[in-house]
């Protein structure tokens, strides 16, 4: 006997229907690519899985994804033979929302709506937005390697339940019938679904299959019309030449696989051949993801072995000061049944992350030099993290100081336009360090009297008041051999540029004021190492400064701060 049982959708999840529904409506045809992209996910993870069981995907069939409609019923089919979904997969991947972010993305739909509508896909929450268009969804599906008798299906208005039901299903995969809403008849048309498709999921690598066009009744009479047509292109866009591609197909590609609405910024497309031979295709996003910061946030490189799409990487490919950077590596060189345990100790991985690293690299350094603005853009939302890389990647210090950018004592506004080498290539005659100061914040570091003398000699001083700076400054140390120095330490003496006049009156005055500066260390005994004598003041009286060889102010601050 048929049993349904009635559930409820978790609280989060009744809260994005609604709004996704009302917000989303003027980029409706959103839901296919949705639901495209679940159904070519689906056929990736049922590859991999006969993969791992190393039987041929050919063996179960062609695998591909099939758009059907009915004008007259008012519906849309979308159909996949992938992995498909046991009852208790249903129930954790469709009625629950288990990603992170929900709350975030909550807050997104409520601003503009364009925007928003593209970043669902980072979300998790894709299938809703079937429901934009649909009055009720119903899903059919059978796991692959579950018996025909293990058939689920998952009906929904989604408003708030759905039902469940254990029924037949002779073949493996999903199926997803969208009864339209009233006056949303006009998308179950052939036409419109293939632009649909062709504008969104042309870079999808599964075949996407649709009825063919019956162009008049004698054709179809005749039954010589109505196969199936493929709708997309289908290709690995990163493997055909370059030259055959043009930017538009690129920012395509960058919009589907990152699933951002805004064009990236810059990419590197090569084919490396050699020990390893593998072709890369990696993206300069042009803003930040909400994610950047959240530790274990999803990477986007994807790795794929002879096109077929293994895993994400998680770090194995390119390191955590890059990982905002999307795309796509294809090595002919990796297992199909690659895991990431392999790769860990992968010479051909090893291989491709030293070459991937270098050239986005080398792509960020001639962007910084041929386009300034976009490099300023993308500093602004990715310089943090690429901070990160000072202390992280030894190997390739050098070019990423070339590609930092500092707010300094020259700077026009606070924004950070001062390379390193723009620092050295103003550096005054006879100065030997390159001077920088930490600071909580650019306003305290601007108000600091250490900068005092600098300002009179006329000396540059970088003003650093990030976090990750104290990072960057003591793993640096030097750039072009000269030595990175804080103007808020020790003497903090510039060197040779303070004049011989000046060390005479200075030491006049320690002579005259012995006396003084005996009482006040007498008095700070304890709290205080020394007490001297300072030229470096101009209208402050004084300032303290942190022992030489001892940790910054500013970087004590800071981890009493954290409660280190
Ligand atoms: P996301 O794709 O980002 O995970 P979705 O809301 O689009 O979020 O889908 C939720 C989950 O439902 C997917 O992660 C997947 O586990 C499951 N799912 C959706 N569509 C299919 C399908 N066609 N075949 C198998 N599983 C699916
Ligand atoms: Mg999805």
């Amino acid at each position: 006997q048929v049993e349904q049982e009635v559930f409820n959708f978790q609280a989060e999840a009744v809260q994005i229907l609604d709004l996704m529904v009302h917000s989303l409506y003027s980029n409706k045809e959103i839901f296919l690519r949705e639901l495209i992209s679940n159904a070519s996910d689906a056929i990736d993870r049922l590859r991999l899985e006969l993969l791992a069981r190393s039987e041929l995907p050919e063996a179960e069939g062609r695998l591909r994804i099939r758009i059907g409609y009915d004008k007259d019923a008012g519906t849309i089919t979308i159909a996949d033979n992938g992995i498909g979904m046991s009852r208790e997969e249903v129930i954790q991947n469709i009625g629950t929302i288990a990603k992170s972010g929900t709350g975030e993305f909550l807050r997104s739909l409520t601003g503009d709506q364009r925007k928003d509508a593209a970043m669902i896909g980072q979300f998790g929450v894709g299938f809703y937005s079937s429901f934009i268009v649909s009055e009720r969804v119903v899903l059919t599906t059978r796991r692959a390697g579950l018996e025909p008798s293990e058939g689920v299906r998952w009906e929904s208005d989604g408003k708030g339940e759905y039902t469940l039901e254990t029924i037949e299903r002779p073949e493996r995969g999903t199926t997803i019938v969208l009864h339209l809403r009233d006056g949303e008849d006009d998308l179950a048309n052939g036409w419109r679904l293939r632009s649909i498709i062709e504008k969104y999921s042309d870079h999808i690598r599964v075949p996407i299959l649709m009825p063919g066009e019956r162009e008049d009744k004698a054709e179809e009479a005749a039954g010589t019309a109505g196969t199936d047509i493929t709708v997309n292109r289908a290709s690995a866009l990163w493997a055909r030449p370059k030259s055959e591609l043009t930017d538009t197909e690129y920012n395509d590609f960058y919009r589907h696989i990152a699933g951002e609405p805004t064009d990236p910024l810059t990419w590197v497309h090569a084919k490396i051949e050699g020990t390893y031979d593998y072709t890369l295709l990696l993206f300069i996003p042009s803003r930040a993801p909400h994610d950047l910061w959240v530790p274990q946030a999803r990477r986007g490189v994807r790795l794929h072995v002879q096109r077929v799409f293994i895993l994400e990487d998680t770090g194995q490919i390119l390191p955590n000061y890059l990982r905002f950077v999307r795309g796509v590596i294809d090595s002919t060189d990796l297992p199909l049944n690659v895991s990431r345990e392999i790769l860990q100790g992968s010479r051909a991985v090893g291989n491709i992350r030293t070459t991937a690293v270098k050239k986005v690299l080398k792509r960020l350094a001639e962007l910084a030099e041929s386009e300034p603005e976009k490099y300023t853009a993308f500093w602004k939302e990715f310089g943090t993290a690429l901070k990160e890389g000072i202390a992280d990647d030894y190997s390739n210090r050098n070019e990423i100081a070339k590609l930092l950018r500092f707010t300094s004592t020259k700077s026009a506004t606070d924004d950070p336009d001062t390379s390193l080498d723009a620092y050295v290539a103003r550096m005054k005659e006879g100065q030997e360090h390159i001077y920088y100061l930490l600071a909580p914040s650019s306003t305290a570091a601007k108000s600091s009297p250490h900068l005092e003398a600098f300002r009179t000699k006329g000396v540059e001083v970088l003003l650093l008041s990030e976090g990750v700076d104290n990072w960057v400054v003591s793993s640096l140390r030097e750039y072009d051999g000269k030595e990175l120095q804080s103007v808020a330490q020790g003497a903090g003496d510039l060197g040779a540029l303070a004049d011989e006049e000046e060390r005479q009156t200075k030491e006049q005055a320690d002579a005259e004021y012995a006396d003084l500066l005996g009482k006040l260390k007498a008095h700070l005994a304890g709290q205080a190492w020394d007490v001297r004598l300072s030229t470096r003041l101009t209208t402050s009286p004084a300032c303290i400064v942190s022992n030489e060889p001892e940790i910054d102010i500013n970087l004590m601050q800071r981890m009493r701060g954290t409660g280190l």
